[in-house]
């Protein structure tokens, strides 16, 4: 006789075209911890995030709202020192749920296979693999002021794997994310001090003071995790 093994149906929550429009117009006034507080309400243990460490801010935000949020790093093999030790410095602050993902072992590089290749195989490839069926939602940390391409960011949006993706900062100014950097005496990666405006390895990454300028000596500005 075959043997059934039991599971447990759960519905996507999914938003609809209506439903996001409205949502959009309800948070696009709303504080960064008040959209926060929406998602973690909707999504519950089905929400996440991600950081990069260039600083603490969204993570600053999100345990306080929600102090178990899973967040979720990419840990690419070719992260700065002075980002390893940020994520150890907020391990040690706000104890962490935290989530590194790692490509494999023989995953492209950008030397070898430029950098492109080595984005998707290093950042874009684990991420949509954790992501997919492991949440329904997550937090990022964008903002229209990054950059041009940024400009028309969304507070809440379905991305390309079907999940809804919340921006709480999307909306906020340099002066406030500055201020809210100084009044809550957020970590920051040291490299900031250092003159590097954006973040991200240390193969495609040069000082800059032009926001995301710096990044793969000007030929592109997106790695592909939000596209
Ligand atoms: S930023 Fe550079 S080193 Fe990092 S994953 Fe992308 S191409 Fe590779």
């Amino acid at each position: 006789m075959q043997t059934l093994t039991p599971v447990t149906l759960r519905s996507r929550p999914s938003l609809d075209e209506t439903e996001l429009e409205l949502i959009n117009a309800r948070l696009e006034s709303a504080s960064p911890s008040e959209i926060i507080a929406w998602a973690h309400d909707r999504f519950g243990d089905r929400l996440a995030m991600t950081a990069s460490f260039a600083d603490t801010t969204l993570i600053d935000l999100a345990t306080s709202v929600a102090p178990d949020v899973e967040v979720i790093f990419l840990d690419t093999g070719f992260h700065f020192a002075e980002t390893l030790n940020t994520v150890r410095r907020a391990m040690e602050r706000y104890a962490l749920n935290l989530t590194v993902l790692r490509p494999p072992a023989d995953a492209d590089d950008v030397w070898e296979h430029g950098s492109d290749a080595c984005c998707a195989a290093r950042k874009v490839a684990p991420l949509d693999r954790y992501l997919t069926g492991h949440v329904d939602a997550w937090l990022s940390g964008l903002r229209r002021v990054d950059s041009p391409e940024r400009a028309d960011t969304p507070i809440v949006s379905i991305d390309r794997r079907g999940l809804v993706k919340v921006n709480p900062m999307a909306n906020m100014t340099d002066d406030e994310y500055e201020s809210y950097i100084a009044d809550h005496e957020v970590l920051v990666n040291t490299l900031a001090y250092d003159g590097y405006a954006s973040i991200g390895c240390w193969p495609c990454t040069e000082p800059s003071t032009d926001g995301r300028s710096g990044r793969w000596g000007g030929t592109k500005t997106e790695c592909g995790l939000h596209l």
